[in-house]
């Protein structure tokens, strides 16, 4: 039998899991992600608060795909798909496929305001995560301290704002003082601002208020309820008619999809997801899917669609994996459904909220079951090692040596 040629856009968690289980007997897979390396996002915040470099959460695609017959990975950006004669279009030419895979994740929703996304910081790729990196950092070397400089403002209290804003506070404990011995830092403030009443509102009331004690025990600001309305780069406006002086403000607070031209607009949904069947595959079309993120999937027991968590991606693209060659073969796919194996976030050393399907808890053993799970997540043992290492360095010493101002910040 002729191998057919399957197109996946992004090597994300999604598109990864898949091109790594595709039987290679039945498919030729071009993996095209517009970076030339794997991404493992739970992370960013640590990059972004200079405690692990960015390579121990990167990898390269043509290092991954050395042992996997048949894939190959494009570098190049994907504008669009012409399904007549079923192609996609990038910066780095066209690519014809039987089979064609979207998983191309998300992008920070700014909510349409063109103001804030130019200033604010982002944190969806490595790269923007050395840039909050580098722009914080650049901060604090200011000779003369300006209000501005000082005040790092968060939006958005789910895992990520949480965790970044935990990082943070404990830097300016632990780090700071020690970095800049004639400096005080006892005006640097971390705002961390809600439009709901709590912080990590898709976990249980436990899991909100030990993370609410945790944030203010750090010295954390919490602002709830409250949304921000303008950023100039220099001065953030909140709902509340509070103006605060700010050169870095991070946007944490929500993520919108990456669609492609091409397609037809009714198959968008809410969050600029693909609507999917069961079998992820787009409705109206037997030959392209999405998965991950991108995608939008209605089961009995998610009517409003999956979370979007690396989890549901791993597995909707193992299975998809699964299900094409069954398609090829003629026989029976299986329908996806989400697993909830629980959800966790942490705010500092001993402080993380755990909650898994038999029991929730919190502090010491929630964070290290935190660090467990991550570590076993990340790819190669080389990485899980180096991170085992800079944290166990971090854990005993308090500090980390990783301080480093590499490239350009954003806002210069
Ligand atoms: C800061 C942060 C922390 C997170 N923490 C957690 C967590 O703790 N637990 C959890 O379960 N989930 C977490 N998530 C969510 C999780 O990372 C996502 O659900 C998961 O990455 C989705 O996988 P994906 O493959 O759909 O998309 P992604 O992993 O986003 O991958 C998309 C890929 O597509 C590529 N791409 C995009 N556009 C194009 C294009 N036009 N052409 C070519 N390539 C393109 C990108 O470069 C990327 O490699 C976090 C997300 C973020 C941003």
């Amino acid at each position: 039998m002729k191998k057919k040629r399957l197109v996946v856009i992004g090597g994300g968690f999604a598109g990864l899991n898949l091109a790594k289980q595709v039987d290679s007997n039945y498919f030729d897979t071009w993996v095209i992600d517009k970076v030339n390396h794997h991404q493992f996002q739970p992370l960013f915040y640590q990059v972004a608060s200079a405690r692990i470099e960015p390579s121990t959460i990167s990898f390269p695609f043509r290092k991954i795909f050395q042992n996997h017959k048949g894939v190959h990975f494009v570098l190049a950006k994907v504008s669009s798909i012409d399904v007549s004669s079923q192609s996609v279009r990038t910066d780095n030419g066209d690519y014809t496929y039987d089979y064609l895979v979207i998983a191309n994740g998300c992008s920070s929703n700014f909510f349409g305001n063109a103001k804030i996304e130019q200033h604010a910081l982002g944190m969806k790729s490595t790269y923007e995560a050395i840039q909050i990196r580098n722009n914080i950092l650049e901060s604090f070397e200011k000779s003369e301290f300006s209000e501005a400089h000082m005040n790092i403002v968060i939006v958005g209290a789910g895992p990520t704002g949480v965790e970044l804003a935990g990082a943070f506070a404990e830097m300016k404990q632990n780090i700071l003082p020690k970095d800049y011995p004639n400096k005080d830092f006892s005006c640097l403030r971390i705002i961390l601002v809600e439009g709901s009443a709590h912080t990590l509102n898709s976990m249980t009331e436990p899991s909100k208020i030990a993370s609410e004690a945790y944030l203010r025990k750090l010295g954390v600001e919490l602002q709830f309820q409250t949304f921000v309305k303008d950023y100039d780069g220099d001065q953030v406006t909140l709902s509340t008619g509070q103006m605060i002086p700010c050169k870095n403000l991070i946007w944490a607070a929500g993520v919108s999809g990456n669609t492609i031209d091409g397609l037809p607009q009714d198959l968008l949904v809410r969050g600029n997801r693909y609507k999917v069947n069961r079998l992820n595959q787009l409705i109206g079309f037997n030959n392209l899917y999405a998965i991950g993120d991108i995608a939008y999937m209605e089961t009995p027991l998610y009517p409003n669609g999956h979370p979007q968590l690396a989890n549901v991606a791993i597995n909707q693209g193992k299975l998809l994996a699964k299900n094409l060659k069954s398609i090829v073969n003629q026989s029976q796919p299986k329908p996806y459904e989400y697993n909830d194996l629980g959800s966790m976030a942490t705010v500092g050393k001993h402080k993380a909220v755990v909650e898994l399907p038999f029991i929730k808890f919190q502090g010491y053993l929630a964070w290290f079951v935190w660090m467990f799970l991550h570590l076993m997540l990340i790819l190669s043992v080389r990485n899980k090692l180096l991170i085992f290492f800079n944290w166990a360095w971090n854990y005993l010493a308090n500090d980390s040596s990783l301080r480093l101002i590499l490239g350009k910040s954003k806002k210069e």
